[in-house]
């Protein structure tokens, strides 16, 4: 009998990744990849820089030319929805009607954006950036307005505003939270962000929680805080963090809590059944629990990972997790995941723009962020995949080289090592 082959769920950088990776491995079995937006796979990091400011277009973007998918034999439905799994039959329900059957299902759905839940939020001019269709809009609507409100200082409201501000706008970010991307990076760095938006003549509030968008005739006019200030603005972008899209997973019932649950493998409850990507929460070898991350490096990874599995080649996930974020002409680089840090120390230093900080816990090097130091970053990663040993007082001394301690480990991670 034929074989059904794998079906993937969803065209983000998870999903084209598990079809390329499949094909890489040796896969021979049909490969279906079905997406609910109607582009072909495209990258999302340039849309909150690059793609809005102009630099790069919707095909400069995209993950692979559309020959690929033919030349590779991987069947793309984009513009089609998954609605349901019916795991006894192993088949997949399409909102366009018909059914698909599986051998190996991978769930790469992604996230949905988390919506600012106060008055005024449907006015027109409130807007969210997730996909290709709203970095269009918000580059149209970029054109005509002229006073931004930014609400969130997390990475993607810091990164459109410092977009918005070089393209002459007046901006304006609202963070709720008393600092600058709070729930991820030291305060050392949140200040360095801080300075480098009011330098660049971005108005940064923190601690600033909106309680109501103000409109008339349907669109936005200003934006009031909690404390009774208001500060006009003729586009509002709300970049408040993601929620993981669990409905599917959920609705065939396959255990969900912070994302759709998956062990080591990267396997739900059900064998025949994977969730990678911003979808799932796996147990991480690096922080002892189980987390789920929002990045390229964690989506394509677990897709290689998934893909060399589902091949035949299985084995667990343990790559290193680590990020970037370009804001004005700096770049944060982070290695690690630093949650439930107790220490910090730096080398380098703010005013030479050139900074990083190594976050301890009991001793034990967790993570690396880097400002403009990608030699740190670089041989970062490769202590952190392998466990190098790094004492607080070798990483604060810069006559410590890292490229020698990173060539000291004797189970140098093959697999983050080339990245
Ligand atoms: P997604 O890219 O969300 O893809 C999931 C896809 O599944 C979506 O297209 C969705 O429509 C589709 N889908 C969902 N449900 C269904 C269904 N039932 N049927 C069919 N299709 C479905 N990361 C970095 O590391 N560095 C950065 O600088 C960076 N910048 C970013 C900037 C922006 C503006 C954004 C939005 C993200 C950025 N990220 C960055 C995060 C990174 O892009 C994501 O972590 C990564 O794209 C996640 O990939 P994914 O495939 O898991 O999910």
């Amino acid at each position: 009998m034929a074989r059904a082959g794998t079906i993937i769920v969803g065209t983000g950088q998870a999903g084209f990744q598990t079809a390329a990776s499949l094909r890489m491995e040796g896969y021979q079995d049909p490969i279906t990849l079905i997406g609910e937006e109607p582009h072909i796979p495209y990258q999302r990091p340039p849309l909150s820089k690059g793609f809005v400011l102009g630099k790069q277009d919707a095909e400069s973007i995209e993950l692979r030319p559309a020959a690929f998918y033919k030349d590779h034999q991987i069947n793309l439905l984009n513009g089609e929805t998954v609605v349901a799994i019916s795991r006894p039959e192993k088949l997949v329900e399409i909102a366009s009607g018909g059914q698909l059957s599986y051998d190996s299902l991978v769930l790469a759905v992604g996230a949905s954006n988390r919506k600012v839940a106060v008055n005024g939020a449907e006015l027109d001019g409130v807007v969210y950036l997730r996909s290709l269709a709203e970095a269009i809009l918000i580059k149209a609507s970029l054109e005509k307005a002229q006073e931004i409100v930014v609400v969130g200082g997390g990475f993607i409201g810091l990164e459109i505003a410092a977009v918005a501000c070089i393209l002459g706008k007046k901006v304006t970010v609202a963070e709720a939270l008393p600092r600058l991307m709070p729930r991820v990076v030291a305060p050392l760095i949140s200040e360095f962000f801080h300075d480098l938006h009011t330098a660049h003549g971005v108005k940064i509030l923190c601690g600033a929680a909106v309680s109501e968008i103000v409109g008339a005739g349907g669109r936005v006019q200003r934006v009031v805080l909690a404390d009774g200030s208001s500060y006009p603005a003729d586009l509002v972008v709300v970049g408040i963090g993601i929620l993981p899209n669990v409905d599917l997973a959920k609705g065939s019932g396959l255990p969900v809590s912070n994302g759709i649950a998956v062990n080591e493998f990267l396997q739900t409850a059900d064998e025949n059944i994977y969730a990678i990507g911003d979808c799932a929460e796996f147990p991480s070898p690096f922080t002892g629990s189980r987390v789920r991350l929002e990045s390229v490096q964690n989506a394509a990874d677990q897709a290689q990972s998934v893909a060399a599995t589902i091949a035949g080649h299985r084995s667990a996930y343990r790559a290193l997790p680590w990020f970037w974020t370009d804001q004005f002409d700096i770049k944060l680089q982070m290695a690690g995941i630093s949650a439930g840090y107790d220490h910090v120390v730096t080398r380098g230093n703010r005013e030479s723009q050139k900074l990083s900080v190594f976050y301890f816990k009991a001793n034990k090097l967790l993570a690396i962020d880097s400002i403009n130091r990608p030699a740190d970053h670089m041989f970062g990663r490769k202590i952190l995949a392998a466990g190098v040993p790094v004492s607080p007082q070798q990483a604060a001394d810069e006559s410590v080289d890292l490229r020698t301690l990173a060539n000291t480990s004797p189970q140098h991670d093959a697999h983050t090592a080339g990245q």
